[in-house]
């Protein structure tokens, strides 16, 4: 099987647009999704209606769990809080029961799905001690996850000592190989943080063992346009050209 592993879209339609064009293009047959499908961006409803329909796995994020819990935004900063409370004003019924709908963990045979840590999804995973917590809890070779906006993947030889990191913000292949353990964080479709202005995501094929970092271009003047128009804090579109 084929999967596209898709996170943090946050309501970034025009890249969520590519990068489905990009995993159909490479004959993908079922589409992940690690949590952030809404926040920041300014068409949360499009993307929540692109994963319904693709009949996605798709896992909580912490601005998901914002979006349909009042008070919640109190935790985010500023702006991210001000993105929160317009995307729940924004929400359809149908999208906003999406969302409450959502479970911060999944496991398919193989991979472990989940936003930020398997240990709590709201934590960061930045460095080879932190996803050591997520490889001591796992049962699968792999464990997905993302909430960094960074691509990249951690190999672990199951031998008690730390992973190796190994950052890929221009995109990478991996070759899974028996008795070692991954950590694999996709990147963002939505909004990259790596450097890179394009849209990530990574393609896993279970039969050939192989995982694929893929970044595609995407139209970010116009959905810089979308933010600034729709009224969102304008750091919010400002970052999008630099990757940051
Ligand atoms: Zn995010």
């Amino acid at each position: 099987m084929r999967y596209a592993i898709l996170s943090d879209i946050h309501a970034n339609v025009l890249a969520l647009e590519k990068v489905l064009e990009e995993a159909r293009r490479q004959s993908v047959e079922a589409f992940l999704c690690l949590g952030d499908v809404v926040g920041y961006g300014a068409r949360p409803n499009e993307c929540c209606d692109y994963l319904r329909d693709l009949k996605a796995v798709v896992v909580r994020g912490n601005h998901d769990e914002a979006a349909v819990t009042p008070g919640k935004e109190e935790w985010f900063t500023l702006p991210a809080r001000e993105c929160i409370r317009w995307t729940r004003d924004q929400l359809t019924a149908e999208n906003q029961a999406f969302l409450e709908s959502l479970q911060p963990f999944n496991r398919l045979p193989g991979a472990h799905l989940c936003h930020g840590a398997l240990s709590d999804p709201d934590l960061y995973t930045t460095s080879p001690g932190e996803a050591f917590v997520s490889l001591s809890l796992m049962e699968e070779r792999c464990c997905f996850l993302g909430h960094t906006h960074y691509a990249e993947w951690y190999v672990y030889r199951n031998d008690g000592r730390l992973p190796t990191q190994h950052l890929r913000p221009q995109g990478g292949e991996l070759q899974l190989v028996s008795g070692r353990s991954y950590v694999i964080n996709p990147g963002a479709v939505g909004q990259p943080r790596d450097s890179n202005s394009q849209a990530s995501f990574a393609i896993w094929d279970n039969e050939a063992s192989k995982v694929t970092i893929y970044r595609v271009s995407y139209e970010v003047e116009t959905t810089r346009q979308q933010i600034l128009a729709a009224g969102l804090p304008p750091s919010m579109a400002d970052r999008l050209p630099y990757g940051v």
